[in-house]
C-alpha cells in the first residue's frame, strides 16, 4: 500500500452524509481492512467514535497496545502527542494516522522545544545546572520534548507512574524540572512533603521564568507554567457544593486538577485509577468525578447502580479530542481501503531515538 501514486478522497463529501451512513461506512471499511488496521480510542473520545475502537485506554496504554499489535495501520482517535507517541513506539513497518490533524492538546502546546531549550540555557547560564537537575516530562508533550528529556538523562512520566518516578529522581537529583503540567508536578511533589515555597513556576514568557536566581537555586521543583484547560475548570467551590448537595459523596479527581481541588478531594489518580475505583466501588456508592465529561458519562451509564456525577455542573469536554468526529474516521478508513494513507504522523528518526530513550527509562524505572 502506498501514499504516493493515488489521490486521497476529499473529506468534504463526508461532511454532508447522514450520521447513519457515516457509521455504516466506518463499519464496512473497518471490516474490509481487517487485521491490517487497529483503531485506538482514548477514554475521553466521544461515544460515536469510541464505539469503533479495537482498544480503548489512556495515551500510554494505547501506544503500547498498538506496538504489540500486528496491524500495519494504527488509526489513533486521540490527540496529536498521542499519535506521535504511538509512532515512537511503533515497529518500523507500522504507520500511524490521526484522523484530524487539528486534534492537538492545549497543555502540550504550552511548551515548545524552543522555549524548553531556552529555559535550559538560562538555567545553565545562571549556574543552576551545577546542581543535579533532571528534566521530566509528562506524556502530554511533543516528541521533541520527550527527546530533550531523553538526551539530558531525564524521563517521561504518566499520571499513573509520576509518583514512582519522582521518588527515584528526588533521591538522585537536587531538583526536577517538570514539563509541561504544573499541577501534576505540584500534586506529586506534595506527596513527598515538598513545601509549596520549594516549588517555583517557570513562565516561558519571562526572563529566568519570572524567578530570581535564589528562588531557582533553593527550589526542589521547577514547574513549567502549563495546565490542562479541561481539568483546570474544576474549582474548590465545586467540591464544597457537591458535598453539600449529595451527603456521603466521595470526590475523585485527576492530578491535572489544581492543588486546591486535589486538597479538598477524597481520592486522586490517573484515568485508569478513576475507572478501577468506580468499578470496585460498592453498589449505591456516590461519586463526584473531576475529569473529562465523556469518560464520566460513560462510567455513569456503565454503573447505573452507583450514583456518578461530574464534579462541575458545566461542560468539561476536551474540545480538541472532540475534533476527531465520525466523519474524519470514515474518511481516513475509506482512503486506507483505496490504498491511500491520509494524515500520517511521522516522527523523525533522531527525535524518535531519544524520545524512546526517555520512554524506555520510564518503563524500566516503573517496573523496577
Ligand atoms: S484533556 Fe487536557 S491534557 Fe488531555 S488532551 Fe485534552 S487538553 Fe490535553
Amino acid at each position: 500500500m502506498t501514499s504516493v501514486s493515488l489521490e486521497a478522497k476529499p473529506i468534504e463529501a463526508y461532511l454532508v452524509m447522514s450520521d447513519d451512513e457515516i457509521q455504516e461506512r466506518i463499519r464496512r471499511s473497518h471490516d474490509a481492512l481487517g487485521s491490517k488496521v487497529i483503531i485506538l480510542g482514548h477514554h475521553y473520545q466521544r461515544d460515536d467514535v469510541i464505539c469503533h475502537a479495537d482498544v480503548t485506554g489512556d495515551s500510554y496504554q494505547l501506544s503500547v497496545a498498538a506496538s504489540r499489535s500486528k496491524a500495519e495501520f494504527i488509526v489513533f482517535c486521540g490527540v496529536h502527542f498521542m499519535a506521535e507517541s504511538a509512532d515512537i513506539l511503533a515497529r518500523s513497518n507500522q504507520r500511524v494516522i490521526l484522523p484530524d490533524l487539528g486534534a492537538g492538546c492545549s497543555m502540550a502546546d504550552m511548551a515548545t522545544i524552543e522555549q524548553v531549550e531556552d529555559a535550559w540555557r538560562q538555567l545553565e547560564e545562571t549556574g543552576i545546572l551545577k546542581q543535579k537537575v533532571a528534566p521530566i516530562t509528562y506524556m502530554n508533550s511533543s516528541a521533541a520534548i520527550k527527546a530533550f528529556c531523553g538526551r539530558k538523562g531525564g524521563v517521561v512520566c504518566t499520571s499513573s507512574n509520576a509518583t514512582k518516578l519522582f521518588e527515584v529522581y528526588l533521591r538522585e537529583y537536587d531538583k526536577i524540572f517538570f514539563l509541561p503540567d504544573q499541577h501534576l508536578g505540584r500534586n506529586t511533589g506534595v506527596k513527598f512533603g515538598i513545601p509549596l515555597e520549594k516549588m517555583v513556576v517557570w513562565n516561558p514568557h519571562e526572563e529566568l521564568g519570572g524567578c530570581t536566581p535564589e528562588e531557582l537555586r533553593s527550589a526542589r521543583l521547577i514547574l513549567w507554567k502549563g495546565h490542562c484547560s479541561v481539568h483546570g475548570r474544576f474549582k474548590p467551590w465545586h467540591v464544597d457544593l457537591i458535598r453539600k448537595q449529595v451527603p456521603d459523596i466521595k470526590v475523585l479527581v485527576h492530578p491535572e486538577c489544581v492543588y486546591e481541588v486535589v486538597q479538598k478531594s477524597d481520592l486522586i489518580g490517573s484515568t485508569s485509577f478513576i475507572i478501577k475505583t468506580v468499578e470496585n466501588a460498592p453498589e449505591g456508592s456516590k461519586w463526584a468525578i473531576g475529569t473529562e465529561v465523556n469518560l464520566v458519562n460513560r462510567l455513569a451509564k456503565r454503573f447505573p447502580n452507583k450514583e456518578i456525577y461530574l464534579l462541575a455542573p458545566d461542560l468539561c469536554m476536551c474540545a480538541t479530542m472532540y475534533r476527531i468526529a465520525p466523519q474524519n474516521l470514515a474518511w481516513a478508513l475509506e482512503n486506507l481501503v483505496e490504498g491511500v494513507v491520509v494524515n500520517e504522523i511521522i516522527v523523525d528518526e533522531e527525535t524518535k531515538h531519544y524520545a524512546n530513550v526517555a520512554l524506555e527509562r520510564m518503563i524500566q524505572l516503573t517496573e523496577a
